[in-house]
């Protein structure tokens, strides 16, 4: 198999005849050998109907239907589960993305030997204010935190060697981190390509503002998970020592000057209720890591999905 095209819709039927179609061409074009896995998160109108219509006339047409809406996330994570090709190409539904330029992102995987490489909408047809200028606040923030210099880490075009999309686990938002978590999983070569972008013709968007809260709030805890999620006593354990410590020493301190020195009380020291919070704070900090570190051993559920239907 060449190729494996992952799609994650939510209510798109509008869109999704047209977008089999240009695929299909693209792909007939080309020769490849190829799957398309449409992956229904819970959508309410007639997407799963559609799917089926376009799995009879043409058997490459895959699907998968979850029985509520989980995410994109999930929705990917599932899709990239089932493809067997070995490029694997992510867009959108509501051909906002066009598929002629899969045959480029194939090549560059293929003979530059890119583990992902990642669309970039240059132009873009979104509303300024509430997309395209928070948007270019969010990717800086996550080039700046990942050190992977890519200009649009959320756009939905994006083609994986096979390699990558076995690899990574993507759950909760962090769809728009997946080169972060390929990163995380030890691929290097990231690379990027200029796509045609192109208004939404069919539905509404499906993010609205709160994408932003949510996403820098998934930037922050990806590079925690990242970095100290198998270990979390690093950076607690850490804290929670030198946190205690110091309590510890300065509490030593006044026990001593009050013996040896003066008189006063210790307690009427402010430096005396610093070093007690100081020690309390310490241990928690130590028992916060100790308990992430029991609860980091123990999740193999945290990516199960109930998927109503596979055809
Ligand atoms: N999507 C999804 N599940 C969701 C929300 C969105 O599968 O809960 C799909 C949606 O159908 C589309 C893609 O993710 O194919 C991108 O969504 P959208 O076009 O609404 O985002 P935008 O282009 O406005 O950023
Ligand atoms: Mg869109």
């Amino acid at each position: 198999m060449d190729i494996s095209i992952v799609i994650p819709l939510y209510n798109e039927d509008k869109s999704l005849p047209e977008l089999e179609a240009w695929i299909k061409q693209v792909m007939e074009e080309n020769n490849y050998r190829y799957e398309i896995i449409m992956v229904d998160d819970g959508s309410t109108d007639n997407s799963w109907e559609i799917i089926e219509e376009l799995h009879a006339l043409n058997p490459f047409v895959k699907g998968i239907k979850f029985q509520r809406n989980y995410g994109k996330s999930a929705a990917l994570n599932e899709g990239f589960k089932m493809a067997k090709g070995e490029v694997v190409i992510t867009m959108d539904a509501d051909l906002q993305d066009s598929p002629a330029e899969i045959p480029d992102l194939r090549k560059m995987v293929l003979e530059e030997n890119y583990d992902i490489v990642s669309g970039w909408k240059k132009k873009r047809y979104d509303s300024t204010l509430s997309k395209n200028i928070p948007s270019k606040f969010f990717n800086a923030a996550t080039r700046r935190a990942s050190g992977i210099y890519l200009h649009d880490f959320n756009c939905g075009l994006k083609a994986y060697k096979h390699k990558v999309v076995k690899s990574i686990e993507v759950y909760g938002e962090m769809h728009r981190y997946i080169p972060l978590l390929a990163k995380w999983s030890g691929f290097k070569k990231f690379g990027e390509k200029v796509v045609e972008h192109r208004p939404r013709k069919y539905g509404v968007t499906k993010f609205g503002w709160n994408r932003f809260v949510n996403g820098f709030l998934d930037l922050a805890s990806i590079m925690f998970v990242g970095k100290f999620g198998k270990n979390p006593m690093h950076f607690f354990g850490l804290w929670g020592t030198l946190c205690f410590l110091f309590g510890f020493i300065v509490s030593l301190y006044l026990t001593l000057s009050k013996f040896l020195f003066d008189k006063t009380g210790m307690t009427q020291r402010p430096l005396f209720f610093i070093a007690l919070i100081a020690m309390i704070i310490g241990v928690q900090l130590f028992l916060a890591g100790f308990l992430g570190e029991l609860v980091s051993r123990n999740g193999p559920e945290r990516n199960h999905y109930l998927i109503e239907d596979r055809i």
